[in-house]
């Protein structure tokens, strides 16, 4: 990314006067459209729009409806996970307790959720419907039972351990029913159950447990609807608590222990999502230093960090759970609202468009639990190992890995989540473009006048993106529109006439003027190939106890080298064809070092494009193609070393073809690199251990 998130204390979201405090927030009415009615005194930059306010279009309401009629739609169909969760009767699975809790009610609680927020995107009433035939039970147990109760109704006491963060993820999912259908018996529950949660829900560690601190982020949302302060009171204590202070501290210095990557994602964005909150700026820095961590020593090409399951380093067989895809989504669509930093966009663009997409097969009837930059084969290279979760964790299944399901529950927050987040309301009542992509969004503009915007584009597949402008009667009002960070000449017309563009340090373009019917608005966001160099780690240290029975050279230090390709948001990669996402094309030749020219920002690299399909499936004939120079070579790899110690000497230079990775199901994504692609002044990021 070439405009990273900034760091620093300096980029905070809209700060207000001391006396605009929670008291005050509460005691009054805004006009801000879409803010909460009860607000934190940090004012958050950006306000989400309810569940529904965006609807996909083009290629991405292809793949959201591909969603709903594979995976999404119908897992209740394929396992008692999900058919029983959260009924409170026994369930046969793997990590069921008698008592209708433990593994169960998370997995389904991540389905039921994603599918949910599906269906509002979608406006499918008949899947929204058989959700709620699964959620009001819920609400309705909630309501019928003592004060006290929680989401896990039919069981007397608090959840502790692992149950109050599954209870975190029902929560969740009954904050979108609420904000989606505006039913107040929803609100009803949640204020019910967080106006009683125990404050002592867990710790912030990373090591091995999940946490029921996860649950702030529920209850701080019911707070904000509905002014209830024993919740605010309880979500407070709960994140002040000493023994928290220490990993805070450690974390905004950027001191991490690599531990479990779900828990890594779910748990640092906890004190930043606190921060409006408690106003306390260590909170909010403690987020961002654990966000430079993960950036420095175990980000892959695709935008999100490895984790197999404990954080990986870098390498180009490192794995990546699915889960992991959507853990970064959600803590980095917090950080957005928070802050209102473009770089966020960026961010959640290259995972969403790549770490997003690669999982799933095309028609969205299996899934992998795990992803990785280069896949040669189904049974190796990525090899199986860890143990964790189990044999067949790289291949493609309907329930993922079949005994632990996990990752197939989360899988379908992904799209819907993305596409919620696509734009937000601004505290001047604007609206903000905050992730690209086909849609129509409905909101309040100005003093409360509705207004549709629709977006035509192929992007990131194309960089044109075209906006038309309907309100209900003419309204001023700003337009924020996102320049990323690596776009170097965007170019902007309102009308038809040109419109200079200076983002602000946030990286927003603004348009405020008087917006009347059929007014449009033209971005143009010129990608250019950008090659990305970097070395591959070892393993951490930390890792031992999943990788005992792996060659102990893996833990052992190195540093080797590879460069990637992007464009745009896109990463790209040379495609193995494949027959079946489990079946790679015998003849596919990949043995090749990146050839490009290191003097050259876009490395020699040329761009092709062709129409978009009549209906977008990931295709291997991609709408957009990279020619790129490489050189043959005598390529092992190896599941222990995937990639050359040093630059390397091929044969005569040759071109191949790359496409978006989330087109292919096995490719190389981490190239070898030949001397004249490796700069001589290149130094090594050293991973802490
Ligand atoms: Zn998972």
């Amino acid at each position: 990314m070439n405009r990273p998130i900034l760091y620093s204390i300096a980029s905070l979201a809209v700060i207000l006067s001391p006396l605009d405090s929670v008291q005050a927030a509460d005691a009054g009415a805004t006009a801000v459209n879409h803010a909460r009615p009860f607000e934190p005194a940090v004012k958050p930059a950006l306000l989400p729009l309810r569940p529904g306010a965006v609807e996909p279009a083009g290629w991405l309401r292809d793949w959201a409806q591909a969603a709903r009629h594979g995976i999404t739609g119908h897992l209740d169909e394929w396992h008692p996970t999900f058919a029983d969760g959260w009924k409170g009767v026994p369930i046969k699975a793997p990590g069921a307790k008698r008592d209708g809790t433990g593994w169960p009610i998370e997995q389904s609680a991540y389905w039921l959720d994603g599918a949910l927020r599906l269906g509002l995107v979608l406006h499918d009433d008949a899947l929204i419907s058989k959700i709620r035939a699964r959620l009001d039970p819920v609400v309705r147990g909630v309501i019928q039972a003592e004060f006290g109760t929680t989401f896990i109704h039919w069981k007397k006491g608090k959840p502790q351990g692992f149950d109050s963060w599954a209870h975190s993820q029902m929560g969740r999912a009954l904050v979108a029913l609420h904000q989606g259908t505006g039913d107040q018996r929803v609100l009803e529950a949640l204020i019910k159950v967080y106006a009683d949660y125990p404050t002592n829900m867990g710790s912030l560690q990373l090591g091995g447990n999940v946490t029921g601190l996860c649950n702030l982020d529920a209850m701080l949302e019911t707070y904000s609807f509905s002014g209830d302060r024993r919740i605010l009171e309880r979500a407070l204590h709960a994140i002040t608590q000493p023994e928290l202070a220490k990993d805070i501290q450690a974390w905004k210095t950027g001191r991490l222990t690599p531990g479990h990557m779900v828990i890594l994602y779910e748990n640092i964005r906890l004190p930043g999502l606190v921060y409006p909150w408690s106003a306390d700026a260590n909170h909010l820095q403690a987020t961002l230093g654990a966000f430079k961590w993960l950036d420095d020593y175990h980000l892959l090409p695709y935008g999100v960090a490895s984790g197999e399951e404990f954080a990986s380093g870098i390498g180009a067989f490192r794995k990546t759970e699915t889960c992991d895809v959507t853990a970064m989504l959600l803590s980095a669509s917090w950080m957005y609202r928070i802050q209102g930093e473009g770089g966020w966009g960026d961010r959640m663009e290259r995972a969403f468009f790549n770490a997003g997409a690669a999982p799933v097969a095309r028609d969205f009837q299996t899934m992998c639990y795990y992803q990785s930059p280069n896949r040669l084969r189904s049974d190796s290279l990525p090899c199986e190992q860890p143990h964790a979760p189990g044999p067949a964790n790289i291949r493609f299944t309907p329930l993922g890995c079949s005994n632990v399901l996990c990752c197939v529950g989360a899988l379908n927050r992904i799209i819907p989540h993305y596409i919620i987040h696509m734009w937000m309301a601004t505290r001047d009542n604007g609206l903000a473009a905050t992730l690209y992509g086909p849609c129509t969004v409905s909101a309040l503009t100005g003093a409360g006048v509705p207004v549709k915007v629709s977006t035509t584009t192929d992007y990131p597949f194309g960089p044109t993106i075209r906006l038309r402008v309907e309100p209900a009667r003419a309204v001023s009002f700003p337009l924020y529109l996102r320049i990323p960070g690596w776009c170097k000449s965007p170019q902007l017309t309102v009308n038809g006439s040109p419109v200079a563009i200076a983002p602000d340090p946030k990286g927003f373009a603004r348009i405020a003027r008087t917006w009347a019917k059929d007014d449009w608005v033209e971005l143009e966001l010129p990608m250019a190939p950008e090659v990305i160099r970097g070395y591959e780690t070892e393993f951490p240290s930390a890792n031992r106890t999943y990788y005992s029975f792996e060659p102990a050279e893996v833990f052992q230090p190195r540093r080797l080298p590879y460069a990637s390709v992007l464009c745009g948001p896109l990463l790209f990669a040379l495609p193995i064809a494949d027959l079946d996402p489990n079946t790679p094309a015998s003849d596919a030749k990949w043995q090749y070092a990146l050839d490009t020219d290191a003097t050259r920002p876009d490395g020699g690299i040329t761009v092709e494009r062709r129409p978009m399909p009549a209906r977008w499936d990931w295709p291997l004939a991609a709408p957009i193609v990279l020619k790129a120079p490489v050189q043959a070579f005598d390529w092992r790899p190896t599941d222990a070393q995937a990639l050359p110690p040093k630059p390397v000497t091929g044969t005569a230079s040759e071109t191949v073809r790359l496409i978006p990775y989330g087109c292919t199901k096995f490719r190389i994504s981490m190239f070898p690199v030949t001397s004249r692609a490796w700069p001589p002044d290149s130094q090594p990021q050293v991973p802490p251990h």
